[in-house]
């Protein structure tokens, strides 16, 4: 698909989500010019090198200006300050959109900061690496995947149109979903299962029994893949996990009470509980393949 979607958009935050946006933007020429800002300076030094952005830009207000569509894509805890210092300089009509993985904390946090005549529309991509920064990015990583977008009330519906074109422009699906369904979805999908990860990995880690060498060394997909979900950005996840709270807490006080249940099975020897239950996970594994 081509054909330029928005004249102009801005890109706050220069890391993994907003790099791979720039390519997939200019592999499909879906936007006139594109700016970017990133508050480090040696990460817009980066993306200056790598020919990030048509024009990185040394402040936000400048980076945002004129644009049609300015996206954040810095860390959810982030997401406030950077939406109070480009209120004042937004242009009237411009969409504002976020990549955020958590949707009813950053809505809260950032809309009240945008002038009225600046349509919000929150979404969240789907995908990612365990990699972070300008050079991670690529303009294949949102294919076939899905991009949530989670309008607030009565958002003009020409905007979410326009925004749910450029998504699938990158060739992903979009789904419109309100915030706390997103949240409770992702905390099942996503937030729990990097938090069991981050814990196994501790746990092995921790056991002084087995050495670092043989838990690489030895190491089947299963925890291989935990190794890698855990060598997820630090500042990201501890972003997610602060405000996502309720939906995770909920998620993983289920989690713990299945668990304590299989621990009860596997001491009493009672194989038939064990049985049961993979053939059940096994059979949700068949119907959603
Ligand atoms: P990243 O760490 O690769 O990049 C974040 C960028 O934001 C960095 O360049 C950093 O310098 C910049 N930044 C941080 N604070 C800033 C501030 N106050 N002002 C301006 N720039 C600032 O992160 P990422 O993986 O691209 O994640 C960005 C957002 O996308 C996060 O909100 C995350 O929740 C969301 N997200 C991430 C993934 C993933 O798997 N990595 C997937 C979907 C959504």
């Amino acid at each position: 698909m081509s054909g330029v979607i928005y004249d102009r958009v801005a890109l706050i935050g220069l890391g993994l989500i907003a790099s791979s946006m720039y390519w997939a933007i200019k592999r499909a020429g879906l936007a006139g010019e594109v700016t970017g800002y990133a508050r480090s300076q040696e990460t817009r030094g980066t993306a200056r090198r790598i020919g990030l952005c048509d024009r990185v830009c040394d402040s936000v207000a400048e980076a945002v200006k004129d644009a049609d569509l300015v996206v954040l894509a810095v860390p959810v805890g982030a997401m406030e300050e950077v939406a109070r210092a480009i209120g004042p300089h937004l242009k009237p009509g411009a969409t504002v959109t976020d990549v955020g993985s958590v949707k009813r904390a950053v809505i809260q946090s950032v809309a009240p900061h945008l002038p009225d005549g600046v349509h919000f529309v929150p979404g969240h991509p789907l995908a990612g690496t365990e990699h972070s920064g300008p050079e991670s990015g690529f303009a294949e990583l949102f294919e076939d995947r899905w991009c949530m977008l989670v309008p607030v009330d009565n958002t003009d519906e020409a905007a979410i149109a326009r925004l749910k074109s450029l998504w699938q422009g990158f060739g992903s699906n979009v789904e419109i979903m309100d915030s706390d369904h997103h949240d409770l979805v992702l905390a099942v999908t996503s937030h729990a299962p990097h938090l069991i990860a981050y814990t196994m990995v501790g746990v092995a880690d921790d056991l002084r029994r087995v050495t670092d060498r043989e838990v690489v060394q030895y190491s089947a997909a299963g925890f291989r893949d935990f190794t890698r979900i855990a060598a997820s950005d630090p500042t990201m996840w501890r972003d997610v996990f602060l405000n996502n709270r309720d939906a995770t807490l909920e998620i993983l006080g289920r989690f713990t009470e299945e668990l304590f249940a299989l621990q009860r099975a596997i001491r009493r020897g009672d194989g038939d509980h064990l049985h049961d239950y993979f053939t059940r996970t096994r059979a949700i594994r068949r119907s959603i393949i």
